[in-house]
C-alpha cells in the first residue's frame, strides 16, 4: 500500500515535470512555420509569407493551440533588437488583443490600437517607421463586429474629444440607419475606407506598396468565435 502511494506520487511529480514541455511538442504538429517563434525569432521575407503565419497564427488561437506564449523566452530572443514582420492598425476594444488572437507574442508584430482603427498623422508615422525603417512587410488594419466606436459613429454620440474621433468613420456608413447589419458593414467599409486614406496620406507607404515592397490589407475579427477573416 505505502509503495503503492509512493508510485502515485513520483508519477504525478514526473507528469507535472512534463507538462510544460507539451506545448512545445504539440506545436510542431502543425507544421515548420509554427515552431520558429519559439526556437528563434520569426523572420519573414514576404508579405505573402507573414499573412501566411498571420492565419496560421489565428488558426491556433482558435483551435487553442497556442505556441508563443514562452514570454521569457522572447524577451531574451528579442532583447537586442527587433524585426517584426507585420504592423497592425486595430481597435482598443479589450477583446482584441493582435499578438494574442495572431499568437504572435513579444517581438513577433508592431500593433498600433486606437477606437475604430483610424489612421491619423502618429498613426502613419508610426507605420512609416515600421515598414521604412524596421523592414515589416505588411500592414494589417483590422477592424472587428460589435465595435463601439463605429456603434458612436452610426449613433452621432457626442462626448467630448471623442466626437471627433467618431466623425472620422463616419463617412465609412453606407447602409440605411434601418438595416440591422449597419454596425458591422460600416466596420469593414471604415477598414477599407482607412486603407484608402493611409495610402492617400502617406507617400512613404504609397511607393512601398506600389513597388510591392510592402503589401497592406484589411482584416475583420469576430469577437463570437475568434476569427479573422482576411479581406483579400
Ligand atoms: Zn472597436
Amino acid at each position: 500500500m505505502k509503495n503503492l502511494t509512493i508510485k502515485a506520487i513520483v508519477i504525478a511529480a514526473l507528469c507535472l515535470t512534463f507538462s510544460c514541455g507539451r506545448q512545445t511538442k504539440d506545436s510542431g504538429k502543425s507544421g515548420k512555420n509554427d515552431k520558429a517563434g519559439i526556437s528563434e525569432q520569426l523572420i519573414l521575407k514576404t508579405s505573402d509569407d507573414v499573412i501566411k503565419e498571420l492565419k496560421n497564427g489565428n488558426k491556433r488561437f482558435v483551435e487553442n493551440r497556442l505556441i508563443n506564449t514562452d514570454y521569457k523566452k522572447q524577451i531574451e530572443l528579442t532583447k537586442t533588437g527587433q524585426k517584426p514582420h507585420a504592423v497592425i492598425l486595430s481597435c482598443m476594444d479589450s477583446r482584441v488583443p493582435p499578438e494574442i488572437i495572431f499568437d504572435q507574442g513579444i517581438g513577433n508584430i508592431f500593433v498600433i490600437r486606437v477606437a475604430g482603427n483610424i489612421e491619423d498623422v502618429n498613426v502613419l508615422g508610426s507605420m512609416e517607421y515600421a515598414v521604412e525603417h524596421a523592414g515589416s512587410k505588411l500592414i494589417v488594419v483590422m477592424g472587428h463586429n460589435h465595435c463601439g466606436a463605429v456603434t458612436g459613429a452610426v449613433e452621432d454620440i457626442k462626448l467630448g474629444n471623442l466626437t471627433q474621433l467618431v466623425g472620422q468613420i463616419k463617412p465609412a456608413i453606407k447602409s440605411d440607419i434601418k438595416d440591422p447589419d449597419i454596425i458591422d458593414q460600416t466596420a469593414k467599409s471604415n477598414v477599407l475606407m482607412t486603407i484608402g486614406d493611409i495610402l492617400n496620406r502617406s507617400e512613404i507607404i504609397h511607393e512601398l506598396v506600389h513597388d510591392k515592397k510592402v503589401a497592406i490589407i484589411g482584416a475583420f475579427y469576430d469577437i463570437e468565435t475568434g476569427i479573422v477573416t482576411f479581406m483579400e
